[in-house]
């Protein structure tokens, strides 16, 4: 019997943030003034990969079928390939999400370690676009390295574009044509209004419709089945058979499928990507306590959780801060 909060969602998703630190500064996400003087987590503060895999073995034993490793950026976690190792022999569905830049040393000990899905993110192939978006001027050939090698490595990729009204819908053709000429599925998603240092505004949305408009003519899209939950609305091109997937979750919100829970760097339990608080899970497991008050807290948690901010975006009103999505797990 699945676990349902109080809206009849299932818990059956877990985003896993193994650190908050990223080596990258995109403006949508980890703007560089605004990080310059940021107090990061303390490594001692990160979760252990011991304390990961019992938390892991807990949340899987309450329904959870998927777990994603993100950040931050997790490949800059010291030995990350060590706890894929852990996770992979679990009964769920393991994912990692990466900006690429440091799969060139790491995919085959990530292989090796079990791992087999990567979403990768990705918003523009030219360089002086891509360069103003990471904030540091790391050229895209450095990304796409990092996908060539772990598509010859075999994984299964999927590749995330943030489109931003004014900054590089210019990229949608040429990315839709890029990867589906190598049969990596791209998913486009919509600026979201995430943290408090991103100075989002709604004008810069460029909407899964707009993106739309773009392909039209090039690229003729059929709908695609796909899971309820799933974050993306699927489709495939009816002459290439290339697949796009769209993530409208400022114009067509999907709080009412959610099925995830995320978990910080630090132990801190979210129930929502736009949620103000967490939930200290990680003072339970480091102050030893059994598995059964672990799984009560969690269950606690998942029961009450009634989180819909995307539905809610419109009449928000609230001036609390929100955590920022580099800490809290992309
Ligand atoms: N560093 C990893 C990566 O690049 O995939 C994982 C963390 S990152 C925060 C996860 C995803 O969140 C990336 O695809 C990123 O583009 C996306 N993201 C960050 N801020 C966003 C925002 N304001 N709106 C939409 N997507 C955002």
């Amino acid at each position: 019997m699945p676990l349902l909060d109080a809206l009849g969602r299932p818990l059956e998703a877990l985003r896993i943030s193994v650190t908050d630190r990223c080596n990258l500064r995109c403006t949508y996400c980890m703007p560089r003034a605004a990080f310059a003087n940021h107090a990061f987590l303390e490594p001692e503060r990160l979760l252990t990969f011991e304390e990961i895999e019992r938390l892991a073995r807990i949340f899987i034993g309450l329904g959870v079928r998927k777990i994603r490793l993100t950040g931050g950026e997790p490949l800059v976690r010291p030995e990350i390939a060590e706890l894929v190792r852990r996770l992979a022999v679990l009964p769920v569905e393991l994912a990692l999400s990466t900006n690429a830049l440091l799969l060139h040393g790491q995919a085959a000990a990530l292989r090796e370690a079990g791992l087999r899905r990567l979403n990768i993110s990705l918003d523009a192939i030219d360089h002086s676009v891509f360069g103003k978006m990471n904030g540091l001027g790391v050229p895209a050939a450095n990304v796409l390295a990092g996908i060539d090698e772990a598509q010859a490595r075999g994984f299964a990729i999927k590749l995330n574009m943030v489109v931003q009204r004014g900054v590089n819908e210019s990229q949608v053709l040429p990315m839709a044509r890029h990867f589906a000429a190598r049969e990596i599925p791209l998913r486009f998603i919509e600026f979201m209004d995430v943290g408090n240092s991103n100075r989002w505004e709604r004008a810069q949305v460029f909407s899964g419709a707009d993106v739309r408009e773009l392909l039209r003519g090039e690229f003729d899209l059929v709908a695609q089945p796909g899971p309820a939950a799933a974050t993306e609305r699927r489709f495939r091109c009816t002459r290439t058979g290339a697949q796009f997937g769209f993530v409208n979750s400022v114009t067509a919100p999907f709080c009412r499928d959610c099925n995830r829970l995320r978990l910080s760097a630090d132990g801190k339990l979210f129930t929502c990507l736009f949620a103000k608080a967490g939930h200290d899970l990680g003072r339970l497991v480091r102050g030893g306590a059994p598995e059964e008050q672990i799984a009560a807290m969690i269950r606690a948690v998942w029961t009450g959780r009634e989180d819909r901010y995307s539905e809610l975006r419109a009449t928000a009103t609230g001036t609390e801060p929100k955590v920022e999505m580099s800490y809290i797990g992309g």
